[in-house]
């Protein structure tokens, strides 16, 4: 029985509690509500992931640089590549939300809101001052995700500028932020039972509206990751590295149908650094240095989702965003696309961060896991294809490609 289940796919299976909760949640009604205890269990368990893994996968991305020096020509321009066009996404996210209103028509006042932390009127001087860790330990018990982002940077910084002595730490980071992953996927097989649970809850009591807008937000995602492949992307390549932007895809095709069937950077990262480099003609110091960093720290389609899922959220329950919420929700999710780890369902972990900071309430998570697997297929090819698109105009502003090695149009 339990080979059974295992033998399953886990986006399967998850699928298959959406369809089968759903189904429980319309036949049941508002009595559905006496498995929601499930539901919460699973979130409880998410929650729980998200300060060790932003701590552990952040300390070593940063110490992934190697070398304070080594940020010059290559890690200054990737990281400026990065950070631009994953602003980008994310407004993109907050336009795309913001215009198609994908959570309105549903009336949430049916649904219990947990505890959730209030929004909070902050102003800039107490946005810039909540960013400092005056106890880290505190910050951590608190969960407040801002000040530890700071903080692990610093170690990672921290890390760098010690050297040779700092190697030992780099090295418990990577591991423990390999064991983080492993710890995530124990948490991912709750995943099932939390959906099922839940949507049975979220369609008994709201009915057919939930799943209109859920569908809702399947497709802006899939329309904002394409505008992000296809516009910003193309607009790299063709403008940036000024190269032909149809030899580009037709380069990194396997790593795109890789990560989307496994909806995940890391799994994919050897297609990726195999199509840049005997594709693209990517030289390998560049290749392997700016994917692997871009795998952890660059995730564009995360970005645009945290940003629209977070509106989405404030939608549904009816919470007023400010433009200062706005903003916030733009530097967190950058901060929660790069605290991500580069496997799938990192993105619905991350929203935890998003939402607490402008009081969304977390049962959002639970409302769209259901359908998580689906756009985090579609998410991972657009941070995957980032990946490639800035290793690739890097290598070409650094004198690090092979023209002669880049795939042909009459190539194929
Ligand atoms: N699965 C994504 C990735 O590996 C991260 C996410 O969940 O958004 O890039």
């Amino acid at each position: 029985m339990l080979r059974f289940w295992f033998a399953i796919p886990l986006w399967q299976r998850v699928i298959a509690a959406l369809v089968l909760g759903t189904i429980t949640g319309l036949l049941w009604g508002p009595d559905a509500e006496s498995i929601k205890w499930i539901g919460d269990f699973f979130i409880k368990a998410v929650k729980m992931l998200v300060v060790p893994l932003i701590f552990f996968s952040l300390v070593s991305g940063v110490a992934a640089i190697g070398d304070l020096r080594k940020l010059g020509a290559v890690g200054g321009r990737a990281l400026l590549l990065f950070v631009v066009t994953g602003q980008i996404a994310v407004w993109l996210g907050l336009a795309l939300g913001t215009f198609f209103k994908p959570g309105l028509g549903i009336d949430a006042s049916a649904i219990e809101r947990g505890a959730t932390p209030a929004p909070n009127n902050t102003t800039a001087v107490d946005m810039i001052l909540s960013m400092v860790p005056e106890s880290p330990v505190k910050v951590m018990a608190d969960a407040q995700v801002l000040p530890l982002i700071v903080f692990a940077m610093l170690i990672g910084i921290g890390i760098l500028m010690a050297g040779r002595d700092g190697e030992p730490m780099a090295k418990i980071f990577d591991s423990g932020s390999v064991v983080m992953q492993k710890v995530t996927m124990i948490v991912m097989e709750l995943t099932p039972f939390g959906v099922f649970a839940l949507m049975a809850w979220v369609s008994g009591t709201l009915g057919q509206d939930a799943l209109i807008a859920l569908a809702k937000l399947v497709g802006l995602n899939y329309l904002g990751c394409l505008l992000i492949i296809f516009g910003i992307y193309s607009a790299m390549i063709h403008f940036l590295a000024k190269l032909p932007v149809h030899d580009f895809f037709r380069g990194i095709i396997d790593a795109m149908a890789v990560s989307y069937s496994t909806a995940s950077s890391n799994a994919t990262l050897p297609v990726t650094l195999r199509c840049a480099e005997r594709n693209l003609g990517v030289s390998n110091s560049v290749a392997s240095f700016v994917i692997s960093l871009g795998a952890t720290i660059n995730m564009n389609g995360t970005a645009m989702y945290l940003g629209l899922a977070t509106l989405f959220g404030a939608q549904v329950f009816g919470v007023d965003l400010s433009w200062g919420d706005y903003f916030l929700i733009s530097i967190l999710s950058t901060l929660g696309a790069v605290g991500a780890a580069g496997i799938p369902g990192a993105g619905l972990i991350m929203m935890a961060l998003v939402f607490g900071a402008v009081g969304v309430p977390l049962e959002t998570i639970a409302f769209v896991a259901g359908v998580d697997r689906i756009m985090d297929m579609m998410r991972t090819t657009t941070n995957v294809s980032g990946d490639a698109a800035v290793a690739t105009t890097v290598a070409v502003m650094t004198n690090e490609i092979d023209r002669a090695e880049m795939i042909s149009a009459d190539d194929v």
